[in-house]
């Protein structure tokens, strides 16, 4: 049984337990949540070594990280090593978007090495094995999708990105908007390339029910994904991206139906001011379900700091109240991410998740900002550190022009803080 089907019966599997205390909140609440969708736990029966999470309504914002080899560099130790460094810096998920080498034994090592939830998208494994062993993507065949999807499954894989929105309809309305990107989504494209080549539905979408079958297998959550979502600020809300919601939307319904667990994806790149309202429209035609934006990037000129213009989207949608932010890391648009990008990335979106946090009321948020104020107030060099998201960089960087005293040295014996305690009797830690 599904996570979904477990908490309808009012079963409170070891998941929901784990989650519960972790989250600091009431087993019941998890419970209302999954049963209703509002919540899910990633958490694929074949995924031994699985610390779960939970993500959605009234629960922590969780952050993923994207690793994964390119037809360009592909190194399995590269991306083990770009796993344990997600997680080292507090990643939630992790999802294996490889593209090159033994993309199944990539994915096999990654699963198998992973302490967190991992995402795929099985299309993107399902076109390039059409290209070596059909010729070309548009001779894909259904059987050839479900089959990766399948195996995915089998592998443990927690989430799956599953285009089904992109549709004759949606394509439709693509058609007749004069988009300045045209479409950025990579699975988005290859189901396209498809659709058009053969004219025919997607077969994602012509045939959820068997995706659902096997969602219920093996309780992989559904990641309803954006094919259509803006590469840019100027295609931003427009009438294919929409349309394709209102498509997630009814599938939303129906995989909850089935007792499937299913999230939605959305954009992308977004101006400032329509970030709320992308957000109020997704939890008001998906009925609530778990919102995973990508960025969403509030300018189209960050190149080499889009973790930046990312982490700015990203805090103002969980803020609005999506549940789960996809990083980005320095080279978007630019190359492959090393461990170290990744590593920025990561922090970058648990700043922009912590934020939201914050006001959103999640428990513990405030108060870890707090014991960080209390620790500058005190000049409690160790504390801050520790209470810092990267411990080893606060010190590094405290260390590098050494205060001749006890504060640092930006204003070193003007602080302000030291000031204060001379004159007020305000007690400082000396470190
Ligand atoms: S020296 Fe300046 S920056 Fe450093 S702790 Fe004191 S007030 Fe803050």
């Amino acid at each position: 049984m599904t996570q979904m089907e477990l908490a309808r019966r009012g079963t409170i599997s070891p998941q929901v337990k784990h989650v519960a205390e972790k989250e600091g909140v009431d087993a019941d609440f998890i419970i209302r949540g999954l049963a209703n969708g509002e919540i899910i736990i990633p958490a694929n029966v074949n995924h031994t070594g699985l610390i779960p999470c939970a993500i959605g309504k009234g629960l922590r914002t969780k952050v993923n990280a994207n690793i994964g080899t390119s037809s360009d560099f592909c190194d399995l130790n590269t991306e083990l090593r770009k796993l344990q460094t997600a997680i080292e810096f507090g990643a939630d998920t992790v999802m294996d978007l490889s593209t090159g080498g033994d993309i199944s034994a990539i994915r096999r090592a990654i699963v198998g090495a992973s302490t967190v939830a991992i995402g795929t998208v099985p299309i993107y494994q399902a076109g390039i094995e059409a290209i070596e062993n059909r010729g070309a993507i548009v001779n894909m065949t259904v059987d050839d999708i479900f089959a990766v999807i399948e195996q995915h499954a089998k592998d443990g894989v927690d989430f799956m990105t599953v285009h089904c929105g992109v549709t004759q309809e949606s394509l439709a309305r693509l058609k007749k908007q004069s988009r300045k990107t045209d479409i950025v989504s990579r699975g988005g494209a290859f189901l396209i390339g498809w659709m058009v080549h053969n004219d025919k539905e997607n077969p994602l979408y012509q045939y959820y029910d068997r995706l659902l079958d096997l969602a219920l297998e093996y309780d992989f959550c559904l990641s309803l994904g954006d094919g259509l979502r803006p590469g840019c600020l100027a295609d931003a809300t427009d009438r294919p991206q929409i349309q394709e919601l209102i498509i997630l939307g009814e599938l939303v319904e129906r995989a909850r139906e089935a007792g499937v667990q299913a999230m939605v994806e959305g954009p992308g790149h977004v101006p400032l001011d329509q970030i709320a309202t992308n957000v109020q429209l997704e939890k008001s035609l998906c009925h609530g379900a778990p919102f995973y934006v990508l960025g969403p990037l509030v300018t189209d000129i960050g190149a080499g700091y889009d973790h930046i213009t990312a982490a700015i989207g990203g805090a103002i949608a969980a803020a609005a109240g999506a549940d789960f932010l996809c990083y980005v890391t320095p080279t978007e648009h630019l190359s492959l991410p090393t461990a170290e990008d990744v590593k920025v990335g990561v922090i970058a979106s648990r700043i922009a998740a912590h934020a939201a946090d914050i006001v959103k009321g999640v428990k513990g948020a405030k108060e870890w900002d707090e014991e960080m104020s209390k620790a500058r107030k005190a000049l409690d060099w160790k504390s801050q550190a520790k209470l810092s998201l990267d411990p080893e960089l606060s010190h590094q960087v405290h260390s590098r022009i050494p205060s001749r005293g006890v504060t640092c040295s930006m204003c070193g014996k003007y602080c302000a803080m030291a000031i204060v305690e001379k004159y007020l009797g305000v007690s400082a830690t000396r470190c």
